[in-house]
């Protein structure tokens, strides 16, 4: 089946710092049908065919405890008949949700993670769910097979503790090339955090973390990705910091590479 899902995820309850995620997948969708830029990946994949990208629209959230069930219930539901589901954040904590379904049906994909951030914390302000805190929720349930993290440059000791741990595979930032990163064979999810860009080329962040990557070096990770990418998610856009609509922009050319690179062959 052809064909990416789209669906937002609208919520920043579980920010630790600032909100203004959950006005993102609306500003991501906006950047993606303006007229600056066509539809075709550059893989050639015209993600702009009829049909090829459908938009399941905005899941209904509240701002509460419920929305961790909510979302793992819209994820099961648009991956029904085996299609590919593009989540547009809200903040990072909707990658536990979305990963979460995926496992109960099965899947147990490798996990590829971009971010400044390891998001490993066992809580953060007493916060479980919180966007620091989503990978630590996954590895302890088991629900992929690897988790490699690229762009990282803010691990602290308890984080690293948690990285050891869980045996997460660490690309720090510092060490970064595109060819160093390791890329896991098999189904693959990706979850990208903006912030793992550098601030300069994505500045509509809350945690903006200078020394990052360029939007360049991020799809030639992608670039290298050789199986099935059984879903993905951009995270962490905050409008109300961004700068011309460019992280906007930047998120919604990620989007753009994404679907024509998950929206080919069969699940
Ligand atoms: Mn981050
Ligand atoms: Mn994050």
């Amino acid at each position: 089946m052809r064909g990416v899902t789209l669906l937002g995820l609208p919520t920043d309850s579980n920010s630790s710092y600032l909100r203004g995620a959950a006005a993102a997948p609306a500003a991501i969708r906006a950047a993606l049908r303006s007229g600056a830029s066509n539809m075709t990946a550059e893989n050639g994949v015209d993600v702009g065919a009829p049909g090829f990208i459908l938009d399941a629209g905005d899941v209904a959230l509240t701002e509460g405890p419920a929305d961790v069930d909510l979302i793992s219930a819209a994820i099961r539901r648009e991956r029904k008949g085996g299609r590919r589901v593009l989540s547009l954040g809200g903040d990072h904590s909707v990658t536990y949700p979305i990963l979460r379904a995926i496992g109960e049906s099965g899947g147990r994909p490798a996990l590829l993670h971009f971010d400044a951030h390891p998001d490993l914390y066992d809580q953060f302000e007493g916060n479980r769910l919180s966007h620091a805190c989503p990978f630590a929720r996954i590895m302890e349930e088991g629900l992929v097979t690897r988790l490699v993290q690229v762009g990282i440059r803010t691990l602290n000791a308890h984080q690293d503790a948690q990285a050891r741990r869980f045996g997460v595979e660490i690309v720090h930032m510092r060490d970064f090339r595109p060819d160093s990163v390791p890329i896991p064979e098999g189904p693959l999810y990706i979850s990208i955090d903006l912030d793992a860009l550098d601030p300069a080329c994505a500045p509509g962040v809350s945690h903006m973390e200078p020394g990052g990557l360029s939007v360049r070096e991020l799809l030639a990770v992608l670039g290298r990705v050789s199986g099935p990418i059984i879903g993905a998610d951009v995270v962490e856009l905050n409008p109300s910091r961004d700068v011309g609509d460019m992280t906007a922009t930047v998120a919604a050319k990620l989007v753009k590479e994404l679907a024509g690179r998950m929206g080919l062959g069969e699940v």
